[in-house]
C-alpha cells in the first residue's frame, strides 16, 4: 500500500509498528517492572476507547502496519474488547497486517475467542517462570494456573502465543533451559530480555541484570544455537535450538541496542507519545486531538514529532549509576 505521506525521521527509518498502552493498570506487580505501592492515573486523564481508536486510526492512515496493545495489562481496560472489535476493521480492510497483544495471560482465558474472532492471530505472553511459587514471588499478586489456562485458551483458539521472559541472575537463569524444552514442546517461541533501567522499583536492578550474551554462552552448552534472520517487526534476534526444533528470541536492549532498525513508536493511555523507549522526550497528542474533530492537528502534531525520533538510546545499569535511565516505568509505554 503506498501513503501519500508515511513517517520518515530523520534517519530515514519508515514507522511502520505502533503500540499502544491502552491502561497503565495491572493486576500483577512484577518486582522489575513496578513498585508494589504503584500511583495510577486517575480516569480523567485517560483517552477513551473512541479515542484511542481514532488515533491508532490516524496512525494506521499515515503508514502503520502493525499495531501492538499492551499496557499495563491491556486486558484488564474495562471494555478493551469493544477496542479490539472496532480496530479489527482494519484489518479486515487489508490497511493494517497486524493486530496483536502482549499479555500477562492472566484475563486470557475470558477472552481468547473473541480474540480469535477479531483477527487476533499471534500474542505475545510475558511469563518469567514455570514454578507456581516463584511465579507468585516475580508477580507479587499473580497465579501460574490462570497463566497456564490463558496459555491454553489462546492456543485453543487457534492464536500463536510466543512466551517472552525477563532474565533475572539468580531468579530464572538456571531455568530457562527448562522453559525452552516445555515451550517448544508447546509449539510456542521464547523470547528472553534483559531488564532495563526504567522507573523507581523498591529492589535494586543490579542485582537482577544478566547479560544476555552471558545467558547464550551458558545455554549453548546444553544445546546447539544457530543465528537465523527470522524477524517479527520486532527488535528480537532469533536463534534455531537444534535439539527441540524450536526458536529462541534474544532481545538486548543494554547489550547490544537495536536502534538501527527501529521503526515503532509508543503512545500512552494518556495519548502522549514516545519516540524511543529509552529517553524522555514525547508529544501530546491528546490535545490536538480533542481541540478539533478534523485529524489535520494531530496529523501535523505526529509529523512533528517524527521528526524527533532520536537516533537511540544508552541505557546503562551499574553500580555508579543507581538511578533510571528513564523515570517511567515500563507500564506507561508498555515495553
Ligand atoms: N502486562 C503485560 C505483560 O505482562 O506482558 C504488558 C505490559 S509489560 C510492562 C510488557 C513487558 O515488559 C513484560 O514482558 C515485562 O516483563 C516487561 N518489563 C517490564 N519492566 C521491565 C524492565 N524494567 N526491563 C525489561 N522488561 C520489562
Amino acid at each position: 500500500m503506498q501513503f501519500a505521506n508515511p513517517m520518515i525521521d530523520p534517519f530515514g527509518r519508515t514507522i511502520s509498528y505502533l503500540r499502544v498502552s491502552v491502561t497503565d493498570r495491572c493486576d500483577f506487580r512484577c518486582v522489575y517492572c513496578m513498585a508494589e505501592d504503584m500511583a495510577f492515573l486517575p480516569k480523567k486523564d485517560l483517552l477513551t476507547l473512541e479515542e484511542l481508536d481514532r488515533l491508532c486510526t490516524i496512525f494506521i492512515e499515515k503508514g502503520v502496519r502493525k499495531l501492538r496493545l499492551t499496557g499495563g495489562e491491556p486486558l484488564v481496560r474495562k471494555n478493551i474488547m469493544h477496542l479490539v472489535r472496532e480496530l479489527s476493521r482494519h484489518l479486515k480492510s487489508g490497511a493494517l497486517e497486524e493486530l496483536t497483544f502482549t499479555t500477562n495471560g492472566s484475563q486470557l482465558a475470558r477472552f481468547a475467542d473473541e480474540l480469535a474472532d477479531c483477527g487476533v492471530r499471534r500474542i505475545n505472553v510475558s511469563l518469567d517462570t514455570l514454578d507456581a511459587d516463584k511465579f507468585h514471588a516475580i508477580t507479587r499478586w499473580g497465579h501460574l494456573g490462570k497463566v497456564m489456562a490463558g496459555i491454553d485458551a489462546a492456543q485453543a483458539a487457534g492464536i500463536k502465543v510466543k512466551l517472552n521472559a525477563v532474565a533475572l541472575k539468580g531468579f530464572n537463569d538456571q531455568e530457562i533451559p527448562d522453559m525452552l524444552r516445555w515451550a517448544h514442546g508447546r509449539g510456542m517461541d521464547l523470547t528472553l530480555i534483559e531488564t532495563m533501567p526504567m522507573g523507581e522499583i523498591d529492589g535494586d536492578r543490579t542485582d537482577q541484570y544478566m547479560p544476555l550474551s552471558l545467558m547464550r554462552a551458558e545455554l549453548e552448552r546444553d544445546f546447539t544455537l544457530k543465528d537465523i534472520p527470522y524477524k517479527t517487526g520486532g527488535p528480537a534476534r532469533y536463534v534455531e535450538v537444534a535439539e527441540t526444533g524450536g526458536r529462541l528470541g534474544f532481545i538486548t536492549p543494554m547489550t547490544h541496542n537495536f536502534c538501527e532498525s527501529c521503526n515503532r513508536v509508543r503512545l500512552t493511555c494518556t495519548g502522549t507519545l514516545y519516540m524511543c523507549l529509552g529517553q524522555e522526550d514525547a508529544a501530546d497528542l491528546r490535545s490536538p486531538l480533542r481541540a478539533s474533530e478534523g485529524n489535520e492537528l494531530v496529523s501535523n502534531a505526529i509529523d512533528e514529532a517524527i521528526g524527533r525520533k532520536p537516533k537511540g538510546h544508552d541505557f546503562v545499569i551499574d553500580r555508579r549509576t543507581n538511578r533510571p535511565s528513564v523515570s517511567r516505568h515500563m507500564s506507561v509505554t508498555g515495553g
